[in-house]
């Protein structure tokens, strides 16, 4: 992925970093309604935008908290043998010493020696080929390229004062491995969880928020008797890849592709990626990894702590073996809005709408009052009193009800409630679903119920 376009504010384009792709116009038209509704920013834009790094808007943040949530459902609250933490993201060398990462968290860096543009050297196209100024045969030797923040804690500049911005969250869990199978009794198999930064000074950011070097994670770590490794990494595979299926992916745009052995991590013997088809081609949503008893074993011996489990019935004692699927909450968040983003002909005018998952969409219901009419609009904030313990709602009494309903198309919210005139006699509202644009009169006693039953959970 080749960075190409150039930042800076502008009005109605944001200025992101787009490859050429066969179906930009997919691309573009959620990048552009990213900005224009309020998903994503890019950062520190009135100074002409911080490259690759992006801030999430009043809509965006409420579906990345969604996107998140549902992982953490599926993952953490639907499971019994799953709890979650929640750890540091700086950290010491230390760390990053046992995890491998210091030595081999690495990518090939070349440069063009002619325009100076640097690449990861495995995602050109052309080996010989500066993308950027078209020189061939220009490029520098590869160079191993560590892509870990690093910086100094406290006031003094020294070495000894050396902590990373962590790179991935998986560390947490390992070094807390003790810690948590302790404080919670568990016995393998077992997982702990976790949402949250990571970060990466990735040589080539780009394609909007694909790939950033400020992002978010959410990590599994299961850990399991060695002999279950191969069965588990199996399931997780299986599981992970149906989890995006029932957010509302299309199966056709997802698939599984096991990684070859010079592709794999230092830690890892197996892995699998579920990828997206992206609009520039299939990439990566997220990966799953058996991890073997990589990790535990190397912070044992670097820590000199033992990190094993001990059955207290049987006085069996081993290492576990870790499964880890992988995921990227906001990479993931962008492939949901790619999969919905829908647009139709409706009556001779154009209809952009988002058929996210209703646990997915910003907003589950948006309350319309008909007029401005100050009666009516307090009926309807009385409406909306009574909804927002349930869900987010949206309240909107600006334009008309035609455009008003197009703008909650654009989000993806499921379901609009308007009030009307009538309401203030029949003590009803009417009800208009997204996707078959059907409308349903019901009373506003029923209508907590009504929303329950097609908001389930
Ligand atoms: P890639 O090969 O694309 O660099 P990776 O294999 O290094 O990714 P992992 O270390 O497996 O990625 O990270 C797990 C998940 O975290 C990825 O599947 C992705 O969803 C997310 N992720 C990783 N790097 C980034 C990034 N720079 N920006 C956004 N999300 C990322």
């Amino acid at each position: 992925m080749v960075e190409t376009a150039s930042s800076g504010p502008s009005a109605g384009t944001p200025a992101v970093e787009v490859a050429a792709d066969p179906d930009g116009e997919r691309l573009d038209a959620v990048v552009n309604l990213c900005k224009r509704r309020g998903f994503v920013f890019q950062s520190a834009e009135i100074y002409g935008g911080f490259r690759s790094t992006y801030d999430y808007g009043p809509v965006g943040v409420l579906m990345l908290r969604n996107v998140k949530e549902a992982w953490w459902r599926s993952v953490v609250q639907m499971r019994p043998d799953v709890v979650g933490i929640d750890a540091a993201i700086l950290s010491p060398p230390a760390v990053w010493e046992a995890s491998g990462h210091l030595e081999s968290f690495t990518d090939p860096l070349v440069e063009c020696r002619v325009c100076g543009h640097r690449y990861r050297e495995d995602q050109l196209e052309d080996p010989e080929r500066c993308p950027n100024c078209g020189a061939t045969g220009s490029f520098s030797e590869p160079r191993q390229f560590n892509l870990m923040f690093r910086t100094h804690a406290g006031p003094v500049v020294e070495t000894g004062a050396e902590v990373y911005l962590r790179p991935e969250t998986a560390q947490g869990m390992f070094v807390n491995f003790a810690n948590v199978q302790r404080a919670c009794r568990l016995r393998p198999p077992f997982g702990i969880a976790q949402i949250g930064k990571s970060f990466r000074n990735e040589i080539t950011p780009g394609n909007f928020i694909f790939r950033t070097r400020e992002f978010e994670q959410m990590e599994l770590e299961f850990f399991v008797p060695p002999d279950e490794a191969s069965r588990w990494y199996e399931y997780w595979c299986a599981e992970r890849l149906g989890w995006y299926v029932d957010l509302g992916i299309p199966p056709h745009l997802l698939r599984l592709r096991e990684h070859g052995p010079d592709e794999r991590s230092h830690y890892s013997n197996a892995t699998s990626d579920v990828e997206f088809r992206y609009p520039w081609g299939w990439g990566e949503l997220e990966g799953v990894a058996n991890r073997t008893d990589y990790d535990l074993r190397r912070h044992a011996e670097h820590s000199g702590q033992t990190l094993e489990y001990s059955d207290p019935a049987s006085g069996e004692r081993y290492v576990p073996h870790v499964i880890e699927p992988a995921a990227g909450a906001t990479r993931a968040l962008m492939a949901f809005l790619l999969a919905a983003y829908d647009s139709e002909e409706v009556r001779g005018e154009t209809r952009t709408v988002l058929r996210l998952h209703h646990r997915l969409a910003p907003y589950q219901v948006a309350v319309l009052p008909l007029s401005r009419k100050e009666h009516l609009v307090a009926r309807a904030r009385e409406i909306l009193g009574r909804l927002t313990p349930h869900w987010m709602v949206d309240f909107d009494v600006t334009q008309s009800i035609g455009r008003r309903y197009r703008r909650q198309d654009e989000l993806g919210t499921p379901y609009c409630v308007t009030v009307d005139f009538e309401t203030l006699q029949d003590e009803a509202v009417t009800v208009r679903d997204r996707d078959s644009m059907a409308q349903d009169r019901l009373a506003i006693a029923d209508l907590v119920g009504y929303l329950h039953e097609r908001l389930a959970r």
